[in-house]
């Protein structure tokens, strides 16, 4: 989609304004019901869409993304614009520069149409953490969107943005990527820039882009990796050309490797019938499939609501109604009040933070407090290596791994609200590329009937680190098998 939409912008059939206002008509008729956007930034996005026709005037040459349209989850600091992060305590805060990606992005002329809605600091599967407003699932509105960039895969699969940027700490790009039937890539740890992303668990978050083709996920993905001296955890890109042009369709001789783990009685007949075909599908493109096994598999979700709840107890403490956003009880004669500092905290995290971020907050708090340190959070970290071991001993036998991306499709609104374990059971599959810091890629492979609905549900793939080259080849070479 987007290499054609750039073709008739250089051949001058569509201006960028005309493309951009056609998204904003898009969100303007549609996002009441869908809401995937926190914020619309219309006149600013139509500023940046006619410096790009400028210089098409000009007769100067454009880069890819260059004029096309794309949303941003609101936890990515874009400058002067609002960032909430979902949160009722940022609903106050503009950020004050641009994050890295965007920096990158816009660099390069894409046009930012505005912030999507997502779970509190991105804690969620669902995106009905947000404190804002519910976002529906554009295949099946009774739906939800998956999470925790829900909004974003929302507004690229409802027509509302050519593109978006998520974050995925355990799936929060490829989980609603899955269940909106749209393409979503959570990098390897360290190939884009977090510089600008309000953290939630440091060692596992990673910006990734959306797009509805992997050809358009490789296009934005390639413009905001690489090196960022203001992430000292990114590596150089070593890449060559972009990775676009790595989509040659062809993967003969390309092993994959199913773990039998990932295939208990847990999973659903029907995805698991859908990834089957989606197995067959891959042999005939020539792949060599061989079952394999991840030992510690059974331990990924343990460890990752060990270490991704102590780190985010840490991240969060910043929020304390002094630095940023929302301030409670701002009591005027402190002076006379011996803990007004104290309170003023206390206050504000009760009233900004959601169920949620408090019971993360809580859980992390506990397990890294002395006594229970080496008992919870040191013992998760050693579990840890034992799960990335575990990719390095099965890479060695197979150049990717495949499963479903989520053990069923979208679920209805409030199905998993009441029980948050039941919730954390839709990250079974994903939360282990995050723990390992492989690259990972969930694509649409099949739709499940539910009445007059075809719920789509994603394939992932994951990688060795760094080598999204193969990952983005072998999705891609599947996604044009089906046409
Ligand atoms: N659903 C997972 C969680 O609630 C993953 C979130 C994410 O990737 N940001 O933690």
């Amino acid at each position: 989609m987007i290499r054609e939409l750039h073709e008739k912008l250089v051949r001058g059939e569509i201006t960028s304004v005309s493309l951009t206002e056609k998204y904003l008509q898009a969100i303007e008729a549609k996002d009441g019901e869908i809401g995937a956007y926190l914020t619309v930034l219309r006149e600013q996005s139509l500023v940046e869409a006619s410096f790009v026709d400028e210089q098409l005037r000009r007769g100067e040459k454009i880069d890819l993304l260059s004029g096309i349209p794309g949303a941003i989850k609101d936890n990515i600091c874009v400058a002067r614009v609002r960032a909430t992060a979902g949160s009722k305590i940022l609903d106050n805060y503009i950020a004050p520069y641009d994050a890295t990606v965007i920096e990158r992005v816009k660099r390069k002329g894409a046009v930012v149409l505005g912030k999507t809605n997502m779970d509190e600091f991105a804690m969620g599967s669902s995106t009905e953490n947000s404190a804002y407003r519910k976002t529906k699932n554009p295949v099946d509105i009774s739906r939800v969107p998956g999470g925790s960039s829900g909004g974003s895969a929302a507004a690229v699969a409802g027509g509302e943005a050519v593109w978006a940027l998520g974050s995925d700490t355990g799936g929060s790009i490829r989980q609603p990527a899955s269940f909106c039937g749209v393409v979503g890539l959570k990098p390897t740890y360290g190939r884009v820039s977090r510089f600008g992303l309000i953290a939630m668990a440091s060692s596992l978050d990673q910006i990734g882009p959306f797009g509805e083709s992997v050809e358009d996920v490789a296009i934005v993905f390639s413009r905001i990796a690489g090196f960022d001296k203001k992430d000292a955890t990114t590596a150089p890109s070593g890449n060559d050309k972009p990775f676009e042009e790595y989509l040659t369709g062809d993967i003969t001789g390309l092993s994959i490797g199913i773990p039998k783990e990932y295939f208990s009685e847990s999973l659903d007949p029907r995805v698991r019938a859908i990834t089957d075909k989606a197995i067959e599908r891959f042999t005939s493109l020539g792949v060599i499939v061989k079952e394999i096994s991840l030992p510690h598999s059974e331990y990924a979700l343990p460890v990752y609501y060990i270490i991704m709840p102590c780190e985010v107890s840490s991240n969060l403490a910043r929020f304390d109604g002094i630095k940023y956003g929302m301030r409670v009880n701002d009591v005027k004669d402190s002076l006379a009040h011996t803990n007004a500092l104290l309170e003023t905290y206390l206050d504000t995290r009760r009233v900004g933070f959601g169920t949620e971020v408090k019971r993360r907050v809580m859980l992390g708090t506990y397990a890294l407090s002395a006594g229970y340190y080496d008992a919870y959070y040191l013992k998760a970290q050693k579990v840890r290596a034992l799960i990335k071991q575990d990719f390095e001993e099965a890479f060695k036998q197979v150049d990717l791994i495949f499963s479903p991306t989520t053990p069923e499709p979208a679920f209805r609104f409030g199905e998993k609200g009441d029980d948050p374990l039941k919730m954390y059971l839709s990250d079974i599959y994903t939360v282990t590329a995050n723990l390992a810091g492989v690259p990972a890629i969930s694509f649409p492979m099949g739709t499940i009937e539910k009445g007059d609905k075809a719920l789509p549900i994603g394939g992932q793939l994951s990688a060795k680190w760094f080598d999204e080259e193969t990952l983005l080849r072998a999705a891609d070479a599947f996604e044009k098998s089906l046409k």
